[in-house]
């Protein structure tokens, strides 16, 4: 795992959150919070394991301290992106248990047991009264989802009344280690955060993480990294799914698969406005679109948001002095991957 990619996607991540949120008017019209403590250690550590000051931006240079919340330093001993070191499932799943202990912006959901019994997660964030109210705002998405027992005047009324949910997941292929550490840092960011920009992202839009998808297939991996830092040697796995290796993201049509049946029924169940999966394979930092030509059975407005997101993350970065954030290439945007 490289600590610069680990880095990158905290802050690209970060930047494509507030896509959906309020525009800029309604962050300047928000109180200003007091200057919130900077976790000095932790800010140290960002800035020891950045190879290159490039990739970071000011959204993600420091940690804010919580007195309260545990950071993933305090909870692990290491920061997400330490050179050489990954984390189990198992404890990031612990870690987001304590999250949500710690902090009423933070609810775990299970979403089913993987083909070796592992428990699939979405972390929810958002103000602690959009928690307190997720199965509303869900109600709303699904009677959004599907208007047509709607008057105009209704449906108006829901948006007005609803949040988009931005659901990003990672780690989908195992061996694309970075996104599982990174979602650790974004999900305790968008708990403990006051300034205006995190604020803004916690009132107008509700976050759904899952830290990890391929679930089994992490642990193998991270069994792995130990087992050559231990021996010299890497095991060459053949599977990293109980039934599966890297195409689990070929089992869209299928369905086969504990791990797609379970984002399917989630995806059905909240009817998320973004649903954002986070790879590592495209070189620089990619944000998906394809570049056509696109499915016709797929509505052009989603293919439009396709671009609305990745040309303001591209946007959002470049002028931020990050090289390398580029979208348009890659694959088709054909396939249901
Ligand atoms: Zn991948």
């Amino acid at each position: 795992m490289s600590s610069r990619l680990t880095r990158s996607l905290v802050a690209a991540s970060a930047a494509l959150v507030v896509c959906l949120a309020a525009p800029a008017a309604a962050v300047r019209a928000q109180k200003q919070a007091p200057a919130q403590k900077v976790d000095a250690e932790y800010t140290a550590r960002i800035k020891e394991y950045t190879q290159d000051a490039r990739v970071i931006t000011e959204l993600v240079d420091h940690l804010p301290a919580s007195d309260s919340v545990p950071t993933p330093l305090k909870f692990l001993g290491r920061i997400p992106g330490t050179p050489d070191e990954l984390t189990y499932y198992k404890d990031i799943l612990r870690y987001m248990e304590a999250l949500e202990k710690a902090s009423p912006r933070v609810k775990l959901r299970r979403i089913g047991k993987s083909d070796e019994g592992r428990d699939m997660v979405m972390v929810f964030i958002a103000d602690e009264a959009t928690i307190k109210g997720l199965d509303s705002y869900k109600k709303i998405l699904n009677d959004l989802a599907d208007p047509r027992q709607l008057t105009e005047a209704q449906v108006r009324q829901l948006i007005a009344s609803g949040k988009p949910i931005y659901w990003a997941t990672g780690n989908l292929h195992s061996g694309e280690t970075g996104s599982a550490e990174m979602l650790m840092e974004l999900a305790y960011r968008l708990a403990v955060e006051e300034s205006p920009f995190v604020r803004n992202i916690r009132s107008n839009v509700i976050v759904a993480l899952t830290p990890v998808l391929e679930v089994d297939g992490r642990e193998k991996v991270v069994d792995n990294l130990y087992y050559r830092k231990k021996t010299g040697q890497t095991m060459p796995l053949i599977w990293w799914g109980k039934y599966v290796a890297h195409d689990n993201n070929r089992d869209g049509i299928g369905v086969g698969l504990k791990l797609t049946q379970h984002v399917l029924k989630a995806f059905l169940e909240w009817k998320p406005t973004v649903l954002h999966d986070l790879h590592e394979s495209i070189p620089y930092l990619y944000s998906s679109t394809g570049a056509g030509p696109y499915n016709p059975n797929l509505d052009p407005l989603v293919v439009d948001e396709w671009w609305l997101l990745a040309k303001h993350e591209v946007a959002e970065m470049t002028r931020r002095g990050v090289p390398g954030v580029w979208t348009g290439g890659f694959y088709d945007g054909w396939t249901p991957n």
